[in-house]
């Protein structure tokens, strides 16, 4: 006989995604910008360094001579390959910071130390102060640790370091988030007057500074500032990368840790992922050591600075008039304003219609959106390709460009 069905199992909800994961923000111009994917756009949106400038041969030969050493394939340590660590401490400490190899812990790019320091750092519901506006990535990694984040605004392209102050005072914050050097996405830096500060006011309100340095090396004019670690040594984590001078898919950077919260980070880190691919970090080693690091940076700088000097010469005419922009000496980013009534994201359908597409700002605020705002990245194309895609821009503006 055949048996009566089952009554189906009532149906559970199942458990909602955590309120951090609800908070961290997806941009409303990721569809938009998807379009940028088509091979005809010159898209000036990306923040991506130039493939062609990659050291192939020098990566290649640096794998092929270490993996055959013991170990490189093997589980390590959590703080990361102590050669690869000892030639970072000596770069920093030839800058005139003094660093030992023991103050760096590798980490899986540098993006995996903003979320390892927030970990260490943050508990739901303190407060951070960032950059207004703030690399996107960075808030993202904020909110998803369950932070406040309070956004310090620029008078003009200088931080207001008094609301700095006010806003330290008013919120205790556990740290200030800062791209002090040709920042994501402004190209803004710090000089060395806003740099001592930042610092004296982390020291008197009691606050510390995760200076976030992957353009550090990527000046094409000006002199090099002093790290804001020089100012307040106690008080300033920093990280670093390789994602810009050797590549981004390597996945390299570091922490350059406090003693007090070294190993707690370090914990974080093992937590994380045990630790950075070991074959990986050899071979960074190894290129580093060969000399051939220096040779690419120069070249990778060199080429850059004719980009930036492309896009700043024919940004007058390409943007409508009465917009503003700045002139970084390194990096990847011009930010640029567009007169009163103009507003970035409505721009960007004509601009991909026209084949040519850009960031509006507003995904990088991390309070009131500046609507007229959008990040231009000059890295990606030879300045002829630049030429062009900034005269297909100035076709999208409609009269009264
Ligand atoms: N910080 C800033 C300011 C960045 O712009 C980026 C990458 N665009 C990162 C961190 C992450 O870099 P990576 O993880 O490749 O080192």
């Amino acid at each position: 006989m055949p048996t009566a069905p089952q009554a189906a199992a009532p149906i559970l909800s199942l458990p909602s995604r955590s309120q951090r994961a609800g908070s961290a923000k997806t941009s409303p111009v990721r569809d938009l910008l998807a379009l940028t994917a088509r091979p005809e756009v010159i898209s000036f949106a990306g923040g991506l360094p130039a493939p062609e400038l990659f050291d192939v041969e020098g990566i290649r030969a640096a794998f092929d001579a270490v993996l055959d050493s013991p170990g490189v394939l093997q589980y390590s340590t959590s703080e990361g390959d102590p050669g690869l660590r000892d030639a970072v401490a000596r770069r920093y400490s030839s800058d005139g910071l003094p660093t030992a190899a023991s103050d760096l812990i590798v980490t899986t790019g540098s993006q995996q130390g903003l979320g390892l320091i927030s970990t260490t750092l943050v508990d739901p519901g303190d407060t951070i102060l960032v950059e207004e506006p703030c690399y996107l990535a960075a808030l993202q990694t904020f909110a998803l640790a369950g932070a406040r984040v309070v956004g310090v605004p620029y008078v003009g392209d200088d931080l207001d370091l008094d609301a700095l102050d006010r806003l330290a005072a008013h919120h205790g914050p556990k740290f200030f988030y800062t791209v002090p050097t040709f920042q994501n996405p402004t190209g803004r830096t710090h000089d060395v007057e806003a740099r001592r500060t930042i610092a004296a006011i982390a020291q008197r309100r009691g606050f510390r500074i995760v200076e976030d340095e992957p353009y550090r090396q990527l000046r094409y004019s000006g002199d090099a500032l002093p790290s804001l670690a020089a100012f307040a040594p106690g008080h300033v984590i920093s990280l670093g990368s390789f994602s810009k001078v050797i590549a981004p898919g390597l996945r390299i950077g570091w922490i350059r840790t406090t003693a007090d919260i070294r190993s707690s980070i370090t914990i974080a880190k093992q937590a994380a992922d045990l630790h950075t691919s070991t074959i990986d970090q050899a071979a960074a080693a190894h290129y580093l050591a060969s000399g051939r690091g220096e040779l690419t940076l120069s070249r990778i700088r060199e080429a850059y600075a004719a980009r930036r000097d492309a896009m700043l010469e024919m940004l007058p005419s390409a943007l409508p008039d009465g917009s503003s922009w700045n002139r970084p000496d390194g990096g990847m980013f011009v930010w640029v304003r567009l007169p009163e009534g103009r507003d970035a994201a409505s721009a960007l359908p004509a601009a991909l219609a026209h084949d040519v597409a850009f960031v509006p700002g507003t995904s990088f605020f991390s309070g009131i959106p500046d609507e007229r705002t959008l990040r231009l990245s000059f890295t990606t194309y030879s300045p002829a390709r630049i030429r062009e895609g900034l005269s297909r821009l100035g076709a999208t503006w409609g009269t009264g460009r």
